[in-house]
């Protein structure tokens, strides 16, 4: 089949007009009979991939695996190509069968595909202590919204997707089932029709499972780039992807209408917001909510499958485990005196893959392991190999080989980067190098992470101290060994520019679909700065830029140096970065150096704001041992700093004597400090490390 060069503008559509290419209708249409209220039900019970931090900034040995094709396989395993291809559905009462499913399931009932077709199921529960996926503001601080697996205890009820209630049966506790239905397909719709994949497989709709055939047609062309990347985009966008496409559009405030809001629970009508989202063509939430689920099912089964076998984990994402694996297993040590947790062995890594096996919905010639190692387990001559990993929080984390076959030491040149990942850095670009696929600064951060965390575990009294995007070592005043050259850069998100109105701004510098670059300042500055993308990396901190408030013109380097923030700063916040999802060890909330094995959270009632106030960087205690003292020092040419006056105000409200025995400085220079003299980094490192202890 053909695509104009016009409409192939985003895998969605792409999905969209091979499912049309097959005589698929479009199911809000063809299924117009469903009630919008079911679908309000969908929406409810909808949450994306799940992704967190398990072992936070404690190196341990692991073994990663993931999922071929989590989503097509879940699609073949709960049947949805039977209701996409369906005449009609219905939606029928299952309360009591729910029930008794939820009563009676095993662990081993779910390695049989059969089963899964009972899965298809959305139930009304009261959340007494179940482990659900909870959408709730976790940090006050951001206001960003977080989904984390936690312990719900609530005395509303809510409508959870079935797969979802058998992964919280998998923690132990049999969920309250108020009410349930099923999705019930009956039938094959007319005008369905074969069609063929680049000329050359068919795929006929009528026989044949589309999500299992595409997957096993991308295994047989490995070889074939092209064919991959276009079967990847197919595979995505219709597993999943399409069914809960929503485009926001903006709304003219003049003319704003009313909506209808379902929200499962009830229904209302409210004034539009400023942006609605659109549904795509092929919107059906019922079935997308349902298909995550599934792959948050198997996630889960994967989890149990090592609790049951004694073992942890680093970290996952959406189709992939982390596991806490050595080649031998046995105990893995954690910090500050918490007992050791165990590594599984190879030998049980291999054991719980195998077991996925008999869910393969492939042909086992073509796709032999449902879950597998993933490719970096294997060095260069396919034998497997022991990797270390490191996880900071959701998405942050590396993994990495040593010489020594230690997760972490003291000597140099000993480890090696294996998969950096690093989310929420892909708009920096401080070179345009690439290593292995990513941008090569993503594996020089990582080095000088690991290199800074190992030290820091071996020698706790070892301090780090951000200071105009360099590192200090707070001891010694000079820079730590390793820096990356791009540390002291501004930090500058590169970005399309899409505004006619910034353009205008940028008074002819930068074109339509060019690149301008936005030099990050600090908040208090209430500055958006913009200025045309040069690769000119040395003049950056000299870059001219317009104010995107007011049209205002700033040349960066006339800014104080403390207001612009470095990639330094970036660093700093990436490793502090908190898993706000989980409590530390002890059972209290996640902090910036909090380290060793996370625990879950119990959500208790309106679940909206579980963190607390913004606290002031003093009252939190000690933050780190990579701080940032930008904020609290004026930095002078020659290395030689002097309090401002937050530090000041800080030291005159905790008074001389209890600033020189925290700081272990003598009052001398404590007064030296209060009159703004300037004195050496090390110095000023002290009082800050000392008050904040
Ligand atoms: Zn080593």
């Amino acid at each position: 089949m053909r695509l104009a060069r016009h409409q192939a503008y985003s895998p969605a559509s792409l999905g969209k007009a091979y499912l049309r290419a097959m005589g698929i209708e479009e199911p809000m249409r063809k299924f117009g009979d469903i009630a919008p209220k079911i679908h309000g039900i969908a929406m409810a019970a909808y949450y994306g991939g799940r992704a967190e931090c398990r072992i936070r900034r404690w190196p341990v040995p692991v073994v990663p695996v993931d999922l071929t094709s989590e989503y097509p396989s879940v699609d073949a395993l709960l049947g949805i190509w039977d209701v996409l291809t369906a005449e009609r559905i219905t939606i029928e009462d299952a309360t009591e069968d729910v029930r008794a499913l939820l009563e009676s399931v095993t662990l081993d009932d779910l390695f049989r595909p059969a089963f899964w077709k009972h899965f298809n199921f959305y139930a009304r529960i009261l959340p007494e202590g179940d482990i659900l996926p909870v959408r709730s503001v976790y940090d006050s601080k951001s206001g960003t919204r977080n989904i984390g697996l936690n312990e719900l205890h609530w005395k509303q009820p809510m409508w959870v997707a079935g797969p979802d209630l058998i992964a919280a049966l998998l923690n132990g506790h049999i969920p309250n089932v108020q009410e349930a239905f099923r999705v019930v397909p009956h039938g094959k719709q007319r005008g369905l029709k074969p069609i063929k994949l680049r000329n050359a497989i068919s795929i006929d709709p009528r026989r044949e499972d589309f999500f299992t055939r595409v997957i096993e047609y991308r295994k047989q062309n490995k070889a074939d780039d092209r064919l991959q990347y276009f079967l990847k985009i197919l595979a995505n966008s219709t597993s999943y992807g399409t069914y809960l496409e929503l485009n926001p559009v903006k709304i003219d405030p003049s003319k704003r209408p009313k909506i209808t809001v379902y929200s499962g629970e009830h229904i209302f009508e409210q004034s539009a917001p400023d942006t609605i989202e659109q549904p795509g063509s092929f919107y059906f939430p019922l079935l997308g909510a349902l298909i995550t689920s599934g792959g948050r099912l198997l996630l889960a089964m994967i989890e149990r499958c090592v609790r049951d076998a004694g073992g942890t984990y680093l970290c996952c994402d959406t189709d992939a485990l982390i596991i806490v694996a050595s080649k031998e297993g046995g105990a893995v040590q954690m910090p500050d005196g918490v007992s050791p947790i165990k590594a599984l062995s190879w030998k049980e890594v291999e054991r719980i893959t195998e077991r996925f096996d008999s869910l393969s919905p492939y042909n086992r010639e073509i796709v032999p392991h449902l879950l597998r190692l993933t490719d970096e387990n294997y060095d260069e001559n396919g034998a497997q190999r022991q990797l270390f990993g490191l996880s900071i929080a959701a998405k942050r984390y590396a993994l990495y080989t040593t010489k020594c076959n230690q997760p972490y030491c003291s000597h140099s040149e000993c480890v090696t980067i294996v998969d950096p990942k690093a989310h929420g850095l892909i708009f920096f670009a401080p070179s345009e190098e690439r290593e292995n696929g990513l941008p090569k600064w993503w594996w020089e951060l990582w080095r000088f992470l690991l290199a800074l965390e190992f030290r820091q575990i071996i020698e706790p009294s070892f301090n780090v101290l951000m200071l105009g995007g360099r590192a200090i070592d707070s001891e010694t005043s000079t820079p730590v060994d390793g820096e990356p050259a791009w540390i002291g850069l501004p930090a500058m998100m590169k970005m399309r520019v899409s505004t006619p109105h910034y353009l205008d701004q940028l008074k002819g510098k930068a074109s339509p679909f060019g690149f301008v670059s936005h030099p990050r300042t600090r908040d208090k500055l209430k500055l958006t700065l913009l200025t045309p993308f040069s690769k000119d990396r040395a003049g950056w901190a000299h870059s001219l830029c317009i104010n995107t408030h007011d049209g205002g013109i700033y040349r960066l380097n006339e800014l104080s140096r403390a207001d612009i923030i470095t990639l330094g700063d970036v660093l700093c916040g990436y490793v502090q970065h908190r898993e706000i999802k989980s409590l530390g060890p002890d059972g209290e909330t996640c902090k910036a150096h909090t380290r060793g094995l996370l625990r879950r959270m119990t959500i208790k009632g309106g679940l909206q704001h579980c963190i607390g106030k913004e606290v002031s960087r003093f009252e939190q205690g000690k933050d780190d041992f990579i701080g940032n003292i930008d904020d609290v020092c004026i930095h002078y040419d020659g290395g030689r700093v002097a309090a401002n006056e937050t530090l000041i105000a800080e030291i005159s409200g905790r008074g001389l004597r209890k600033t020189t025995k925290e700081t272990g400085l003598d009052r001398k220079t404590i007064r030296a400090i209060l009159s703004g003299k300037k004195v050496k980094i090390a110095t000023l490192a002290k009082v800050v490390i000392g008050i904040q202890q």
